[in-house]
């Protein structure tokens, strides 16, 4: 299904962004790859999963976005305690599964609320796991519609990172797992989602954490320690919570997102010699021609 001047405002968990030229869900891997093959090859195209990591700009996005999260979901139990995922499937819906199967190792998605697609680009994880340690094989696909097969192994990764060639997305991922005989990986869940909601602004609008780490120190902490917590441009607000949240409290523009991101990092960067380096994926054009 093919849209146009789609607000990307309904696609991001910040509720901003502005219009995409051109928005297309497909049905399923085989329409995705069918889509890119047909598309010219001059055609710009911006790929988003669930949109819980990206601040899309007011001026939106020139070219074809690729929307992951409306595609059918394939979510299977394969042989060899491992488990098969497309790219639009939800993290959480993937912890839920391996947790029923038996399968325990991928109970740190379950609060992270982003795609499978998302989870490999971003390295995504939490409570001390990562996505690429549990990727056996992944499907990709390029930007003429050919798919390939690759083994995790050959990836290079790192925190919130994956080198991945340019042009080139994945389709799925084949996750191995640990048996899980005594059925603890249900309660850890629990309990993840228990500390997530003590610790984190959750059900608010936000791209959960705004910066990475810094080496051997913690983002919030030092957003903290700079009296930022419950400053605001606009209604964009640094979490009273978790001072690494920041939180769109009513109609924010990405324009007072991205102002507040700046401040923090210039004011963290003054007063304690660190440049925080953003973790959220900043996108599209600024300006109001095709807002929201
Ligand atoms: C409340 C909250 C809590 C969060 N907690 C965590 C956490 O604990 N740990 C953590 O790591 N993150 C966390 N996040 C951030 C976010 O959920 C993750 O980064 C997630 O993996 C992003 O997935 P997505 O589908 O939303 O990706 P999007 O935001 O849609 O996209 C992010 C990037 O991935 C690319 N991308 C998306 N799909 C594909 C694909 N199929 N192939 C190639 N590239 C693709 C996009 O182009 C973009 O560059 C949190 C966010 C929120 C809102």
């Amino acid at each position: 299904m093919i849209k146009f001047d789609e607000p990307m405002s309904r696609h991001t968990s910040w509720k901003v962004g502005g219009a995409a030229d051109r928005f297309f869900v497909p049905a399923d891997e085989d329409d995705l790859a069918g889509f890119l093959a047909a598309l010219p090859a001059s055609e710009p195209v911006t790929w988003i999963g669930l949109g819980s990591n990206v601040l899309v700009r007011d001026g939106g996005i020139r070219g074809t976005v690729i929307s992951t999260a409306g595609m059918k979901d394939r979510l299977e139990l394969l042989p060899g305690n491992t488990v098969g995922a497309s790219c639009g499937t939800a993290c959480a819906k993937v912890a839920r599964f391996s947790a029923r199967s038996g399968l325990a190792g991928a109970e740190f998605m379950a609060g992270i609320p982003g795609s499978v697609g998302g989870a490999l680009a971003m390295n995504a994880g939490a409570f001390g796991a990562e996505t690429w340690n549990i990727v056996e094989r992944v499907e990709l696909v390029n930007r003429a519609g050919s798919r390939t097969e690759k083994a995790g192994a050959r990836f290079a990764t790192g925190y919130r990172r994956v080198d991945v060639a340019a042009n080139e997305w994945f389709l799925g991922a084949r996750l191995r797992l640990e048996p899980d005989p005594d059925g603890r990986a249900q309660i850890r869940i629990s309990e993840l989602l228990a500390r997530r909601a003590a610790t984190q602004p959750t059900g608010r609008f936000s791209c959960g954490s705004v910066f990475k780490n810094p080496e051997g120190d913690f983002a919030g902490r030092l957003v903290d320690q700079c009296g930022l917590k419950g400053f605001a441009i606009g209604p964009a607000v640094v979490s009273d919570k978790h001072a690494n949240f920041i939180i769109n409290t009513g109609k924010a523009s990405a324009a007072d997102i991205e102002a507040l991101i700046l401040h923090v990092q210039t004011t963290v960067a003054q007063m304690t010699g660190i440049r925080l380096d953003p973790e959220v994926r900043i996108i599209g054009e600024t300006g109001g021609n095709k807002q929201q």
